[in-house]
């Protein structure tokens, strides 16, 4: 390959590319929300440029951000509305998009008030 002929800046442009096409390709297929994979609760949830997904880990009493753990998750690993809501109500974190909540109501329906209204519970 070419790559050692490039530019820095061309490297940043192709790993811009690159991070592009992995957004696209992963965007439709991982959805934000509750995810349970080997053994463990993760929130799947937008950055804040809302520009990919990422994902946090439940793990001791809070949610830290798991590096690539969003490559490992798979569609399979969402959990069911009702799980959802139990593990959200738990985690303190929307069972749709991972946000975290903060009103006492939210807190108890494990769902927030926008993603409430989105999918009318
Ligand atoms: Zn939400």
């Amino acid at each position: 390959m070419m790559n050692a002929t490039l530019s820095n800046e061309a490297l940043a442009i192709a790993d811009a590319a690159d991070a592009l096409l992995d957004a696209y390709y992963n965007g439709p297929v991982l959805v934000m929300g509750v995810y349970e994979a080997n053994g463990q609760v993760f929130v799947v949830k937008p950055n804040q440029q809302k520009s990919r997904l990422y994902a946090k880990v439940w793990e001791n009493g809070s949610l830290t951000y798991a590096p690539g753990a969003i490559y490992k998750l798979h569609p399979c690993h969402k959990v069911s509305r009702e799980r959802g809501e139990e593990l959200s109500v738990q985690i303190g974190a929307c069972c749709v998009c991972g946000r975290t909540l903060t009103a006492e109501k939210s807190v108890k329906a494990g769902i927030g008030p926008i993603c409430g209204r989105a999918f009318s519970f």
